[in-house]
């Protein structure tokens, strides 16, 4: 090894050589001097290591071309960006690791707008001195709620968070053992009581709860009531829960604050659509709450923000709280806000304007002559190497909606019958994220799975199959 690796490294021309060449040159032009010089240290240490591996007599000679392409190849890796379009194809339409609900082009435009030219964020253009961000949202929320007020802050964790902490510190909120939820990444509402500084107090049972557990648990440590929408799961059987406005009764009688923590708060009854019903920030304030928190990126279909709505008293203390400062949107994020909001306003062209509702609303026909469509085409990608079918499948609306009520929908699977199958089945899920634009499908029972309901970019889809690499996965192999 000793007398081998030093005349193979000679081999190799020296940095600012190589640096000197033309094809690195335009590299450089591309790529900026400081990649390119990083990607060809990196390249000639990775070929100093291969050559001190093998026993390659002919070190003497190096390709150039080939050192070119290398770099080139490793320099469009590093410069890829991080955060890529994917295809969902996972059944679960509002996924919370795939970024939520999807806007429309009107947010886009909207958002590109506000980055790129000076805008009034802060600023009265009737007055012209300082202005209040959440006035550009506000009209829109209370318009749709029926609230005094409304504010937006990052998310709708930190919108029960601003809530409790301006409404409650150093005080008990009664919450019923029943809602003591988690919600996928790390929320509990215990934790985000505990950080807001008040005292939960726990009642009932898991599965009942009742009116009078309620009152008994009011006393002058109290500080409000609140009534957490149980929207990851379900408790069916022997079950009791205190409707709204009893609660809201109970609350006002001794003079507290009724707090629905709604999680994702669509504006409109998604009955109209066909889909099962989900409480709205209005039905909640009409039944009796005081404040309302939901989420801006679960059904209602705009960015990550969560929203408070409610009486103007109570919003105005949370909006001089020190914490709303720390919480607050930014210009993006209103920008998006905004938009989204405004086509609420006409209910009629929200199923076709909303990308979210569009797809939670596809017709199962469309589904499946798409899958009847795409299957050749899936079936011509994988060779014989796997088989494909159509299969009947139901997607869930994701992001702890609805978790109990599934819709019809439609898509391909893909196998490889015999005893590999459920390593076969990981290698197929791994082949298609491996795509130019990743799909990520699920593997259930040794079958990758591709729920086609969100699927919308269907010919880039079917384009990009012809990379699909099934022997760098394994597929083939023994
Ligand atoms: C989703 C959810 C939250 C958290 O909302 P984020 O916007 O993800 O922070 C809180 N409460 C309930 C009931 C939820 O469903």
């Amino acid at each position: 090894m000793l007398n081998r690796g030093p005349s193979a490294r000679r081999a190799i021309p020296s940095l600012d050589r190589l640096l000197r060449l033309d094809a690195i040159g335009s590299l450089v032009s591309r790529y900026g001097r400081p990649l390119v010089t990083e990607a060809a240290r990196a390249e000639i240490t990775a070929l100093r290591a291969a050559l001190s591996r093998s026993n390659a007599h002919d070190s003497s000679h190096f390709d150039e071309a080939l050192f070119v392409r290398a770099c080139a190849a490793r320099l469009a890796q590093e410069t890829r960006p991080s955060l890529r379009p994917v295809f969902n194809l996972t059944g679960t339409v509002l996924h919370t690791n795939l970024g939520r609900a999807l806007m429309p082009q009107e947010a886009a435009d909207a958002v590109a707008r506000a980055m790129t030219r000076p805008v009034n964020l802060e600023f009265d253009l009737g007055g012209g001195d300082r202005g209040e961000r959440d006035r550009h949202i506000e009209r829109w929320l209370t318009k749709l709620t029926g609230a005094e007020a409304a504010l937006v802050v990052n998310n709708n964790a930190a919108a029960v968070y601003l809530a409790l902490n301006t409404l409650a510190p150093r005080k008990e909120v009664p919450v019923s053992r029943g809602e003591l939820i988690e919600i996928g990444g790390a929320f509990r509402i215990p934790d985000i009581m505990a950080r807001a500084g008040c005292r939960l107090r726990e009642i009932g049972t898991t599965n009942r709860t009742h009116l009078r557990d309620y009152a008994s648990a009011i006393s002058p440590r109290t500080a409000a009531l609140m009534k957490v929408h149980t929207s990851n799961y379900a408790i069916q059987g022997f079950t009791a829960a205190v409707a709204e406005p009893d609660l809201a009764a109970l609350a006002h009688k001794h003079g507290l604050p009724f707090i629905v923590d709604l999680g994702s708060g669509m504006l409109v009854d998604l009955e109209e659509y066909g889909l099962p019903h989900e409480p709205t920030p209005r039905d909640a304030l009409e039944a009796g709450a005081d404040v309302v928190t939901f989420s801006g990126d679960k059904l209602l279909g705009g960015p990550q923000a969560g929203l408070i709505a409610g009486r103007a008293e109570l919003i105005e203390r949370m909006r001089r709280n020190p914490m709303k400062r720390a919480l607050r949107v930014d210009k993006m994020t209103l920008a998006a806000l905004e938009a989204v909001l405004k086509l609420y306003s006409d209910p009629q062209r929200l199923r076709n304007s909303l990308p979210t509702l569009r797809s939670l609303t596809r017709p199962l026909p469309d589904i499946e002559s798409q899958a009847r469509r795409l299957l050749p085409a899936v079936q011509a990608a994988l060779g014989d190497a796997a088989d494909t079918a159509i299969v009947e499948l139901k997607s869930q609306i994701g992001s702890g909606s609805l978790p109990v009520d599934l819709i019809a929908s439609c898509g391909i699977a893909v196998s490889v019958p015999g005893k590999r199958r459920s390593a076969a089945a990981a290698e197929i899920a791994a082949a298609f994220r491996a795509l130019p634009v990743p799909v990520i499908g699920r593997v259930r029972e040794g079958t990758f799975i591709m729920d086609l309901r969100c699927l919308e970019h269907e010919q880039e889809f079917v384009e990009q199959l012809k990379h699909l690499d099934l022997e760098a996965k394994g597929v083939n192999s023994e």
